[in-house]
């Protein structure tokens, strides 16, 4: 890291303001090369107004920011240029930084050497990527939390734990005249190991939440033809999008609608209906209403009150039965004619679309199912790329490793194992124990200037 780096760190396009950004030993000196006024007594941190020139011609006027290491985003010193935005002038600032001996940065590149220099590390260099991608509202609160370091120290936090363990049970094992260290009994270590587990399942349950707060809940709407699927998919989003006819099969294809359940997205999905189709055009719009069933989070399963489970709703209250899943009994103002205690499905909500009568119950099931309203976004410890949960997931093999030893009552020593590999998975996932290939990979998914 001994290069100086440079790149348009906004959004290439017409804009009032581009920056320009340089970073490395040579930033103010390369700056000033290019710059009207001499930087080189220039107070860090302190912005001059001035020009750009390429010798005599001037390029643009510009306000020129000079951050001396270690106070910086990458620990070096740093020169953001404020340039006039339009992409002919901000790429004319950017080659004549290159020809005075500026290297152009590499994707994700700034981040990459905050966290070689320490000043982020990997869980918080994965929030700034989110935080830059975020869509909502609810997305950016829990990666400006990840950012502020509330997962990196809980991670640190267990890993410290994990640590005491570990070199109590070498004390143990290798100086067992010590009678003033704490032996580690299997107990010991199992009072331990109990209350690291439960702190990275709700790790491992919050990554996995992030997700559907960020994307939103993927809801399917399923049933058979005309039971009032796009009748309860037109209640909740307030106008008529899907096409409500007396016709079985009519909603050929799919129809996705987004909406707000109190801050959180619900993509919902209204297939056709899922029957015998005897039509080409309807037989694509099942297929895709199987597939859709798999990538589901939800499943609303739809089934008419006024008639008898036929066998087609049994085989769907089947299918759905793994799944987290709403049973929908709807029309609910007419004569029951189906035998509720042949549905083996907790989650049972009855509706009536004519008169709206159920649909604030079937929306409130959907925030109890994925604890809406719950959730905690100044205590909320997350991971956000899947390489670290798979990692958690990981770290949560050994722990089941751990306990099924400890029942056992293996010796201490081969327990041990398992709990180092623990240790050398958070490590691994705050980048205290990183690879090439892992930042690599990881920085290349960054925009350039970032
Ligand atoms: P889909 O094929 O499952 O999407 O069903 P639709 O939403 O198109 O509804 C089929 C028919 O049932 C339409 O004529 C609706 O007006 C009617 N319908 C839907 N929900 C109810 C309800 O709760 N009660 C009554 N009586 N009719 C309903």
């Amino acid at each position: 890291m001994n290069d100086t780096i440079a790149a348009i760190s906004t959004a290439l396009g017409v804009g009032a303001i581009s920056i320009v950004r340089l970073s490395g030993p040579d930033a103010i000196k390369i700056a000033n090369k290019i710059f009207d006024k001499d930087l080189t007594n220039q107070k860090t941190h302190t912005i001059t107004y001035g020009y750009i020139k390429d010798n005599d011609k001037v390029i643009d006027e510009v306000l020129l920011t000079v951050m001396r290491a270690p106070k910086t985003f990458t620990t070096e010193d740093t020169v953001e240029i404020n340039c006039h935005g339009g992409i002919a002038t901000t790429r004319k600032v950017l080659e004549l930084l290159i020809k005075n001996g500026c290297r152009i940065a590499e994707r994700g590149e700034f981040t990459k050497r905050a966290f070689l220099n320490g000043r982020i590390d990997l869980v918080e260099a994965e929030a700034i990527k989110e935080l830059v991608n975020t869509k909502n509202d609810q997305a950016r609160q829990i990666a400006i939390e990840n950012l502020k370091g509330e997962t990196s120290n809980k991670i640190k936090k267990l890993r410290n734990e994990l640590r005491k363990i570990i070199s109590n049970i070498e004390v143990n094992i290798d100086y067992p005249e010590y009678l003033d260290i704490e032996v580690m009994t299997t107990n010991k270590i199992k009072e331990s190991i109990v209350d690291i587990e439960s702190e990275l399942d709700k790790i491992i349950e919050n990554s996995k939440n992030s997700r559907i707060l960020k994307e939103g809940i993927r809801t399917v709407i399923i049933g058979r033809p005309n039971v009032g699927k796009s009748s309860i998919l037109n209640k909740f989003s307030g106008y008529n999008k899907a096409i409500v006819t007396d016709i079985p099969g009519t909603t050929r294809d799919i129809v996705e609608e987004e909406i707000n359940l109190d801050g959180i997205t619900l993509n919902l999905i209204d297939t056709a209906g899922i029957r015998e189709a005897d039509n080409i055009v309807e037989q694509i719009g099942v297929e895709k209403s199987i597939e859709q069933i798999d990538k589901a989070d939800l499943i609303i399963l739809v089934l008419n009150n006024n008639e008898e489970l036929t066998k087609e709703d049994l085989d769907l209250l089947e299918s759905v039965k793994d799944k987290t899943s709403i049973i929908v009994i709807n029309k609910n103002d007419l004569k029951n004619n189906l035998d509720i205690t042949k549905i083996n499905n907790k989650n049972i909500v009855y509706t009536d679309t004519k008169s709206d009568n159920g649909i604030d119950t079937l929306k409130a099931k959907i925030k109890e199912l994925f604890n809406i309203g719950k959730i905690n976004y100044n205590e909320f410890v997350y991971v956000s790329s899947l390489e670290q949960l798979n990692k958690l997931q990981e770290a949560k093999e050994s722990m089941e490793n751990i306990k099924i030893g400890l029942e056992k009552e293996e010796p201490i020593d081969i327990i041990e194992i398992d709990i180092k590999n623990i240790w050398n998975i958070l490590g691994e996932i705050t980048g205290e124990s990183y690879t090439e290939e892992l930042l690599d990979n990881l920085f290349s998914d960054f925009c350039v200037g970032k």
